[in-house]
């Protein structure tokens, strides 16, 4: 595992992430929390020192277990779709790399995560960041269980591609909470969904842009 002290984040580093803000501004990212977070981080010290100088492309690029670190731009969008305000209580579904968890922990998110995936979730006590986002708790489970003890949630995100709405989640949620879901349309992709939960229990569906992500899969892993 690497080790901040080892990690280098250099002016060429800086450089690159100052260009992908822009790229994302053209894209559509107006959220200027949701840009100084991408700005702030090092997306290079989530990724194999073998894609150092390409960690600042938009796009997604693999990580263990046959899994991705999803695209820069699609955590802006689901970022920003969720409307973070400081001390909201999140629940992320699928910690993967660690990177989205950690643009929640920089927006002041209180973070639980959720990854299904043994060999993903082993990486998590030498996460990086421990000192500077003590607002992340990292769990190994089935995201589609999520964490009923620590209910309700002000927002979900989930960030694999989900074939139905998980009811469990969709009870764990607040009041007013917002739920962001890429839900499967085809084969190949999701409708990106904000759901908020009414108060009489009924649900607002408001539908985005269509994306690409990894399954979300029932159970979890046995290593
Ligand atoms: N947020 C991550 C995205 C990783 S890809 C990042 O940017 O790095 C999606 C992740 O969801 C994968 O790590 C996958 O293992 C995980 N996942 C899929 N189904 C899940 C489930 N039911 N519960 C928890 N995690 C799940």
């Amino acid at each position: 595992m690497r080790k901040l002290e080892d990690l280098v984040d250099t002016y060429l580093h800086k450089g690159l992430r100052k260009k992908l803000v822009e790229i994302l501004k053209e894209k559509g990212i107006t959220d200027e929390a949701v840009l100084a977070a991408i700005h702030s981080i090092p997306r290079h010290y989530f990724l194999d020192s073998a894609f150092d100088k390409i960690a600042y492309e938009d796009r997604a690029f693999p990580i263990a277990s046959d899994q991705t670190i999803s695209q820069p731009y699609t955590v802006a969008y689901q970022t920003q779709l969720l409307q973070i305000k400081k001390g909201d209580k999140v629940l992320e579904i699928g910690t993967g790399s660690m990177y989205q968890t950690t643009v929640l922990a920089a927006l002041g998110a209180k973070v639980y995560t959720i990854e299904r995936q043994k060999q993903l979730f082993e990486q998590t006590p030498t996460y990086l960041f421990k000192n500077q986002y003590p607002n992340i708790e990292f769990f190994f489970g089935d995201g589609f269980e999520g964490l009923p003890l620590l209910a309700p949630f002000d927002k979900i995100l989930i960030t694999a591609a989900a074939p139905k709405i998980p009811e469990k989640l969709w009870e764990q949620l607040k009041v007013s909470g917002k739920m962001i879901i890429p839900l499967d349309e085809s084969e190949t992709a999701q409708r990106m969904l904000r759901l908020t939960k009414k108060r009489d229990g009924t649900v607002k569906r408001e539908a985005f842009d269509a994306f690409s992500f990894v399954p979300m899969l029932e159970g979890k892993t046995q290593k």
